[in-house]
C-alpha cells in the first residue's frame, strides 16, 4: 500500500516542485514505485518530469471532478524510462484552475483526490504530491489524503514565520478531516553554508523541530534549476551533481523513515 505525502508550503518559490521531482526520481533510482501528483495549475512537475502539460488528454483536473479515473488519467514519460528513474505522472495544466471554482457545489468536495487515489494505491510504494503555493481547495484535497507533509524550507529569516500558518492548516486538516496527517519532516533546500545566517536558522529549526528536521540537506545548485529545461529531474539530468546526490540520499533517508514507522 502506497504511503501519501504532499509537498507543501504556502510560500511560492520555495523549491516544493524541485523536491517533489526529485524526491520522486530519487525513489524510482532506489527501486521504489512512484506516483507524482501535480496539483499546481502552474503544470511545474508535470514539465519537469518530461510530460508536455499541453497535450495532456487527461489530468487531475477530470481526475477532480469525477469524469476520470487515475489508471486513466497517469502517464508515463519516456525521458525518465530512459534514465532508469521511472515513476507515474497524474499531470496537471491551466484547466486546473477553474476545479476551485467547479467544486465550491459539489458534495466531499476536499475527499476527491483522497478516494480517487485510493484506488491506485496497491501499484505504488509513494504518491507524492506537489501542492500550489497556497492553502486553497487543491492543497486541502491534497492534504485530506496524505500520511504526511514534506516542508522544503529555505533557511531564512521569514521562513520561521510562514511555517505557523502552515502547521496551523495542519493541525487544523488532523482534527476535522484526517487524522493520519502530520508533519513528516522539514527540508532543508537551497541551503549555501557560507551563509551564517543560513546556519543560524538551520540551528533554531533543529532545536525546535528536533527530529522532525530531516538529516538530508539539499544544498543550492545550479544543476538542480538547469533540469526543468531539459524537461527531466536533477536527479536523472545530471546524477553526479551534488544536488543529485543530496536527493537520492533524501529517497533513501524516507524509506528507512517509514520502514521504521
Ligand atoms: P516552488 O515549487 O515552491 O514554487 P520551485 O521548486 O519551482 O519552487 O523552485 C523555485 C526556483 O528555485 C526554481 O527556479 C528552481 O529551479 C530553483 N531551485 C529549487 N531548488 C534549488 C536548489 N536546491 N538549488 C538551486 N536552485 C533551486
Ligand atoms: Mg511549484
Amino acid at each position: 500500500m502506497a504511503k501519501i505525502f504532499c509537498v507543501a508550503n504556502q510560500k511560492g518559490g520555495v523549491g516544493k516542485t524541485t523536491t517533489t521531482v526529485n524526491l520522486a526520481a530519487g525513489l524510482a533510482k532506489v527501486g521504489q514505485r512512484v506516483l507524482m501528483v501535480d496539483l499546481d495549475p502552474q503544470g511545474n512537475a508535470t514539465m519537469g518530469s518530461g510530460v508536455d502539460k499541453r497535450k495532456l488528454d487527461l489530468t487531475v483536473y477530470d481526475v477532480l471532478l469525477e469524469s476520470a479515473s487515475v489508471a486513466e488519467a497517469r502517464v508515463q514519460s519516456s525521458k525518465l524510462l530512459d534514465a532508469g528513474c521511472s515513476y507515474d505522472i497524474l499531470g496537471a495544466n491551466r484547466e486546473l484552475a477553474g476545479a476551485e471554482v467547479e467544486m465550491v457545489e459539489l458534495e466531499r468536495r476536499e475527499k476527491r483526490l483522497k478516494n480517487a487515489l485510493a484506488q491506485v494505491a496497491q501499484d505504488y510504494d509513494f504518491i507524492l504530491i506537489d501542492c500550489p503555493p497556497s492553502l486553497s481547495m487543491l492543497t486541502l484535497n491534497g492534504l485530506c489524503c496524505a500520511h504526511g507533509v514534506i516542508v522544503p524550507m529555505q533557511c531564512e529569516y521569514f521562513a520561521l514565520e510562514g511555517l505557523a500558518d502552515l502547521v496551523n492548516t495542519i493541525k487544523q486538516v488532523h482534527a476535522n478531516l484526517n487524522k493520519e496527517l502530520a508533519i513528516i519532516g522539514l527540508l532543508r533546500v537551497m541551503f549555501d553554508p557560507r551563509i551564517t545566517l543560513q546556519q543560524q536558522v538551520s540551528e533554531q529549526l533543529k532545536e525546535r523541530f528536533a527530529d522532525k528536521v530531516f538529516n538530508t540537506v539539499i544544498p543550492r545548485n545550479v544543476r538542480l534549476a538547469e533540469a526543468p529545461s531539459y524537461g527531466v529531474p536533477g536527479v536523472v539530468f545530471d546524477p553526479l551533481s551534488k544536488g543529485a546526490q543530496a536527493f537520492v540520499a533524501f529517497a533513501e533517508e524516507m524509506v528507512l523513515r517509514i520502514a521504521n514507522q
